[in-house]
């Protein structure tokens, strides 16, 4: 059913702006295209659905590298727009836009290819994987192809004294004013939920654990309903650990068993690198199968979905080789599924604690 959560959420991609800053993200939109014309093969002549197509951007890209019909479906009034925009490009007769969700609008034909632009922050916030299910088991031929092919999100313990002592040391002294007293309500209102900001390599602790993997072709609904995970990690270095960092990538492949065809990656390179706004000129990144990875880490290229950062009220002094662990769930909230609950615990031993640990179990809703 369509709740009114729904309809605030299409009614927020109505907006110019979110549409803005999803395609001047270059190295999300740059990727995508780059995915579409490695995969030109499996997409020439064929049928796409774009579940959520948003401005219609990948379904135009689609077009391009010569589908035979795109279906751009999005329940928000985008999608208005996004039929102005593909008269305006005389592609009426091949990209069919229905203004509809993916759960309710009518394709009266199987599709070869479904491509989605779905990952939220912190990869499940929002939670738009269902809806790319769901299309999956609607219309997807067997053997069809899911752009993106598999999603991982990752978590890390991180250190950041700068962002801490911008928002909760700076009150020790303004102007001269012992000002510590507003430190408890600068903690509370910087850390109490999530932070979207982006770090650097240098932040993090270690290296990342997969919270969850998901392979697109398989994954059912059930599963995103709750994520859980137990994690370890060993501090590479002593540090304050000011909480941890959550990043995620995406993967560009074909179902099991058909490689992407190498033919045409020489001739997306040259022209992405021909692009004169793409500033970049950089070699996409390609995982070791040569599959096209869309990375939001902290030692890649920023993204729009910078990283998500959990942070502890006070920073934890670890040693190096110090172990950190404990739990995450991440999980769907029965009143708005498109939010999420987290909760994470952690423990880890320091050199003072006779018992070797201390134990904090810390919620978010
Ligand atoms: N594909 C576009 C937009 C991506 S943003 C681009 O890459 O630039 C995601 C879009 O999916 C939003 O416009 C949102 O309205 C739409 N959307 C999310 N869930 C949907 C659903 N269940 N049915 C139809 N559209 C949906």
């Amino acid at each position: 059913p369509c709740t009114d959560f729904d309809m605030a959420y299409f009614h927020s991609y109505a907006h110019v702006g979110i549409h803005e800053e999803m395609i001047k993200d270059r190295v999300r939109t740059d990727t995508y295209r780059a995915a579409i014309m490695q995969h030109q093969s499996l997409i020439e002549g064929k049928v796409v659905v774009d579940v959520g197509c948003g401005t219609g951007i990948l379904s135009i890209f689609c077009a391009q590298a010569g589908a035979k019909r795109v279906y751009a479906v999005d329940a928000s009034d985008i999608a208005i727009q996004a039929n102005e925009v593909v008269k305006a490009n005389n592609l009426a007769e091949k990209v069919i836009v229905l203004h509809g969700r993916v759960e309710d609008v009518e394709i009266d034909e199987e599709v070869d290819v479904i491509i989605s632009e779905w990952m939220g922050y912190m990869l499940l916030y929002e939670s738009m994987l269902g809806s790319v299910i769901t299309a999956r088991d609607r219309w997807l031929k067997r053997g069809g192809l899911i752009l993106p092919s598999t999603a991982t999100l990752y978590m890390a313990p991180i250190t950041h004294p700068d962002r801490y002592n911008d928002s909760i040391e700076f009150w020790r002294n303004v102007y001269g004013i012992d000002m510590s007293a507003m430190m408890q309500l600068a903690k509370q209102c910087a850390f109490e939920e999530p932070c979207v900001e982006t770090i650097s390599g240098e932040n993090v602790l270690t290296w990342p654990h997969v919270v969850k993997h998901v392979d697109c072709y398989t994954i059912q609904l059930h599963e995103l309903e709750s994520v859980s995970t137990r994690y370890k990690f060993q501090s590479m270095m002593r540090a304050p650990l000011h909480g941890f960092g959550f990043w995620f990538d995406v993967e560009f492949t074909g179902p099991a068993n058909s490689p992407p065809n190498n033919h045409t990656q020489s001739s997306v390179i040259g022209l992405l690198n021909n692009n004169p706004v793409d500033g970049s000129q950089r070699k996409k990144r390609t995982n070791p199968n040569d599959a096209l990875v869309l990375s939001t880490a902290p030692e890649d290229p920023p993204t729009h979905w910078q990283q998500t950062l959990i942070y502890f009220y006070d920073p934890l002094e670890v040693e190096q080789d110090q172990v950190i662990e404990g739990s995450l769930v991440l999980s769907q909230s029965k009143e708005n599924r498109r939010f999420m609950n987290i909760h994470l615990e952690y423990s880890f031993t320091t050199d003072y604690m006779a018992d070797g640990s201390t134990y904090m179990p810390v919620a978010y809703q």
